[in-house]
């Protein structure tokens, strides 16, 4: 178990409070720390913030070849080098932005540490590097094999090594390329580290990066399979609610300023909107509002991008309004808030972008803004893409809940999706499993809600989805809702001219014993949890201008609309 003392244990620790000043280890550090002394493959998830670099810088310092990071992310590699520069750690990075000079001398002090040529103090102990130094650079692969073979290397480190999956939402393709570490240097070990690793992501960066069979951090005699750390993902400081999202995009605009203004009025904060149109007109509607914003995705100019980074670090620039594009490069500790606009793709999503919040330790607020109309939307946008339909559901319940902790709902999404039992977790990741205190749902207490039995609204909307089935008409969720409320469902392919009862085209009192007594709320929130728990099932049909989603009567729908309406009351 390498969540024990080692040999090493005093000195590891010596080192670590002499050189980075630090007395304890956090989360599952020392496991980590202690694998990597026993050269194993590792993969760590820790939360960001958590403190994964420490887990290769301190072990780097205890053996005399270099430690290879490879990272995305020069901006944070800059930090990282400036960091260790001061606590007095020989280390480099080689990246496109590194000077010709720079770049040969670098070389010169490897190739001198391969030929056992340089005094043990200039050799460099940590080199980082960008994936496109190992996937394009030719140089540079002739350079690592010089210092292999004098055994000069000691470790890989894959720094976000989510991004070598396309199942994962930040995929780069030059994260495949790393698949020749494992095959030119096989006796190197890798460290794979992330704040989020899904099973199909984990599976994918397991096969790219050719690490061995994975065994949980319990088993070590004499078997030589990958280690795989998992910390709480709970994050004490970052406060998660779910606010209901106003109908019409001006009052909108009003709670979402009211809401910084009152709460944020002085602090940096990150906007996620689910396009760049949606982005942009964020930012222009919040900065008539006097709030600074900034916009970020994927269609702005490198040159304004960088502009953009810089502002926001000065403060001039307080609310990034941003796609999921305005992730990775984020180097800024004290982002008090994040605010989703519109429900993400998936609840890793919603985890991975709140989670920029806050990472300097420091109270943050996780706000998301929900209707259930953005399903259609959502539901619209991702059609095409393979498992989109879980995801969202999942999404869905998460947005949908009231009584159920933030924190709880998290730990049982990301343990359920990862191949570690609860039970091999140890007690301080299991007390993520308490209710956290501090979300809306710990917070709401139980006069926040009413609670009602659904059934007969429950019946007659799916009545209404049957016959709507039956005679060909289709409906969005938001047309269901209105139309088995008795309005007019408002498009042309449902909507009669007709007055009454007949609105819709349907005769309510006939089909479903009348109109359902709901606010309009109430009967979409009940249409989207009869649809994630399969009373009512989604069908895609094409357009000109695109993919439409439909609701009809689903795979449990026959077995309750047997009942008729006498029986349910
Ligand atoms: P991550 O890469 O997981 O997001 P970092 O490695 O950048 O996190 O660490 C985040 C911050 O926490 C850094 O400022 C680091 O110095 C600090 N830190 C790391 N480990 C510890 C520890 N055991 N005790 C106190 N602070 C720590
Ligand atoms: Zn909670």
């Amino acid at each position: 178990d390498y969540h024990t003392e080692y040999e090493w244990s005093d000195a590891l620790r010596g080192k670590m409070k002499a050189v980075f000043g630090i007395d304890n280890f956090r989360l599952c550090q020392h496991g980590v720390c202690n694998a990597n002394m026993d050269r194993r493959d590792i993969i760590c998830v820790m939360p960001t913030g958590g403190g994964k670099s420490l887990t290769y810088q301190l072990p780097a310092l205890f053996v005399s070849g270099c430690t290879l990071v490879i990272s995305p992310l020069i901006s944070l590699m800059n930090d990282q080098i400036l960091h260790l520069r001061e606590a007095g750690v020989e280390a480099v990075m080689f990246t496109s932005s590194t000077s010709k000079e720079e770049a040969r001398e670098i070389d010169n002090r490897l190739v001198a540490m391969a030929h056992g040529r340089s005094g043990s103090d200039a050799d460099i102990k940590l080199c980082y590097v960008t994936p496109e130094k190992i996937a394009k650079n030719k140089a540079f692969m002739p350079l690592l094999e010089k210092l292999y073979k004098a055994r000069k290397l000691e470790r890989f480190v894959i720094d976000e090594a989510h991004c070598v999956s396309e199942a994962g939402h930040d995929y780069r393709p030059d994260y495949q390329k790393l698949n020749v570490l494992r095959k030119v240097f096989p006796k190197v070990p890798i460290l794979a580290l992330s704040a989020t690793c899904p099973p199909k992501v984990m599976q994918d960066l397991m096969d790219v990066l050719q690490m061995k069979q994975p065994l949980h951090h319990g088993d070590r005699a004499g078997v030589d399979g990958t280690v795989y750390f998992t910390a709480p993902l709970y994050r004490k400081n970052l406060h998660y609610s779910v606010l209901p999202k106003p109908m019409s995009h001006k009052e909108m605009m009003n709670a979402m300023a009211d809401y910084i203004m009152k709460h944020h009025a002085d602090h940096s904060g990150i906007i996620y909107c689910l396009s760049k149109k949606d982005a942009e007109t964020v930012s222009e509607d919040l900065s008539e509002r006097r709030i600074k914003t900034g916009v970020y995705h994927a269609d702005i100019g490198d040159s304004q991008k960088e502009t953009l980074h810089q502002r926001w670090r000065q403060g001039l620039v307080k609310v990034v309004c941003a796609t999921i594009a305005f992730g990775l490069g984020i180097d800024k500790g004290d982002v008090r808030f994040v605010l989703h606009h519109t429900i993400p793709k998936s609840v890793q999503g919603l985890y991975q972008e709140s989670g920029r919040a806050g990472r300097d330790g420091h109270d943050a607020d996780c706000v998301l803004y929900y209707r259930p109309q953005d399903f259609t939307r959502l539901s619209q946008l991702t059609v095409q893409e393979k498992g989109s339909r879980a995801k969202i559901h999942d999404i869905l319940r998460f947005a949908q809940t009231l009584t159920e902790c933030r924190n709880i709902l998290f730990a049982k999404y990301f343990s359920s999706s990862s191949q570690i039992s609860m039970s091999s977790w140890s007690t301080e990741e299991k007390g993520a499993l308490e209710p956290c205190g501090h979300c809306d749902n710990c917070t709401r207490g139980s006069d926040g809600f009413v609670r009602r039995d659904v059934r007969l609204p429950a019946w007659q909307i799916l009545r209404v989805a049957e016959v709507a089935q039956q005679t060909g008409k289709r409906f969005t969720i938001n047309q269901l809702a209105s139309v088995a409320r008795g309005r007019s469902s408002g498009t042309s392919s449902a909507a009669s001219k007709g007055k009454g009862k007949e609105k819709a085209g349907m005769d309510l009192d006939e089909i479903a014993g009348g109109a359902v007594e709901l606010s309009n709320d109430d009967v979409e929130a009940l249409c989207v949890d009869m649809l994630i728990n399969g009373y009512l099932k989604e069908e895609y049909h094409s357009q000109s201008y695109g993919i439409n989603v439909y609701v009809v009567a689903g795979a449990k729908a026959v077995r309750l609309s047997r009942f008729s309406r006498e029986d349910i009351e």
